[in-house]
């Protein structure tokens, strides 16, 4: 086994620490999409709307797309819908 994949004891410090952030994530219920998301979402979207079977149905308000965000322990998985039910996995995992 290579030295960088050795297992060591985690110093009370370090757990410490550890503990915070995993305790600031489950604390945090601010969602948002990262400029990649937003821009897979946004040419999704667009795509979506040439093919969708309700797309003339808007309404004055809208209310057609929805967001779903789910949290795990490595970051935020998030989903865009359309009313129709079609969705897109939008999550940019490589700024995991
Ligand atoms: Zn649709």
């Amino acid at each position: 086994m290579s030295k960088e994949h050795e297992t060591r004891e985690v110093r009370p410090d370090e757990a410490g620490a550890i503990r915070d952030l995993e305790e600031a994530h489950e604390n945090n219920f601010s969602f948002s999409l990262t400029e990649v998301e937003q821009a897979t979402c946004k040419e999704w979207m667009k795509t979506h709307d040439t093919e969708c079977r309700i797309r003339d149905t808007d309404t004055a308000i809208g209310g057609r797309w929805s967001f779903n965000f789910s949290k795990t322990t490595l970051g935020n998985v998030c989903k865009v819908s359309c009313a129709c039910g079609q969705e897109k996995n939008v999550t940019d995992y490589g700024c995991w």
